[in-house]
């Protein structure tokens, strides 16, 4: 089975419309997600294109800030603070990568309320603590809605994770474990990588290197969810060697439009329940 994921995008999107109108006749608003970039690039162009079609079909405001002019940190942490202050903003998501000395100040600095991407400290930490209170990063839990969508089981399976990132491979690897699969991180220090592949039921790969999972690391009838957006010879391609791989097995992702579309959709989704949340907060 070849996961179509703008198809469960779409279904998704139905679902979410649902909720969102309910939201909008009750509380007469819109919501609105901000979204901060310092240094933009060919991949943050594209992302945004495809966060602001989706937005744009469900009536989410989106408001671009681009903030390549500041060449002063405190300056991009106060534009960070108006946000946080703004009442027609329900979620913020700076683009990272940023430079390390800013970008661990800059994710602090959004709003617990708003960090729709699940990056701050507590965000993180109450993932880890498996409370269900918090914003979940939209690519791992976007993986997890895909598996849920297309009735893949999880409990007691081996499933490995590709990548150890704070905005992919740590969050995905603890969704997993919640939906008591049995996790393995590999990263890129880990030694005979293919074997430890080959041993598991599901692999998540987000490692960003075109085409390095090949046919001889899967195990046959294996689920395989790529989550990698690279460029190879000017064509977009995953982490995963598709057309080799996809006969060994029982489920995979292509790329593009596999897991990409559902990340979009679970950033949305964030951005209503903290919605909910706050203007609850307010009655
Ligand atoms: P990242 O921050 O660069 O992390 C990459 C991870 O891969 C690191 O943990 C690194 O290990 C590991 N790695 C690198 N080379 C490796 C190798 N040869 N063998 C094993 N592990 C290796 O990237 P990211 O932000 O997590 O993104 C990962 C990929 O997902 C990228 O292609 C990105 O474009 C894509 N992405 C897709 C979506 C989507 O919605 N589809 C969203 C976000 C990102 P170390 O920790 O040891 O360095």
């Amino acid at each position: 089975m070849v996961i179509d994921g703008k198809m469960y995008a779409e279904k998704f999107m139905q679902e979410f419309g649902v909720r969102y109108s309910e939201y909008r006749d009750y509380f007469k608003r819109k919501i609105g997600i901000a979204v901060v970039q310092v240094e933009p690039d060919a991949s943050s162009v594209s992302y945004l294109k495809r966060l602001m079609t989706t937005a744009a079909k469900a009536d989410v405001d989106i408001y671009t800030c681009d903030l390549s002019f500041v060449n002063d940190t405190e300056q991009l942490m106060c534009e960070i603070e108006k946000l946080n202050l703004d009442s027609k903003i329900d979620g913020i998501i700076v683009h990272l990568p940023l430079p390390p000395r800013i970008e661990k100040r800059a994710v602090e600095t959004i709003c617990v309320t708003k960090d729709i991407d699940g990056l701050t400290t507590l965000n993180a930490g109450n993932l880890f603590l498996g409370n269900e209170t918090a914003f979940y990063p939209g690519t791992p839990m976007g993986v997890m809605k895909l598996l849920e969508m297309c009735n893949v089981e999880i409990g007691g399976k081996r499933a490995v994770v590709l990548g150890r990132s704070n905005i992919v491979g740590k969050p995905m690897a603890q969704l997993l474990m919640k939906a008591n699969a049995t996790v393995t991180v590999c990263h890129s220090k880990t030694r005979n990588i293919a074997e430890v592949v080959r041993e598991n039921d599901i692999v998540v790969s987000a490692i960003g290197k075109a085409e390095f999972v090949t046919a001889d690391m899967i195990k046959e009838g294996a689920i395989v969810m790529d989550v990698g957006v690279n460029f190879s010879n000017g064509k977009i391609c995953g982490d995963v060697d598709f057309k080799n791989v996809a006969d060994k097995c029982s489920v995979i992702t292509p790329v593009p439009n596999g897991c990409g579309p559902m990340t979009v959709c679970m950033l949305l989704d964030n951005a209503l329940k903290g919605a909910i949340a706050r203007t609850k907060a307010l009655l």
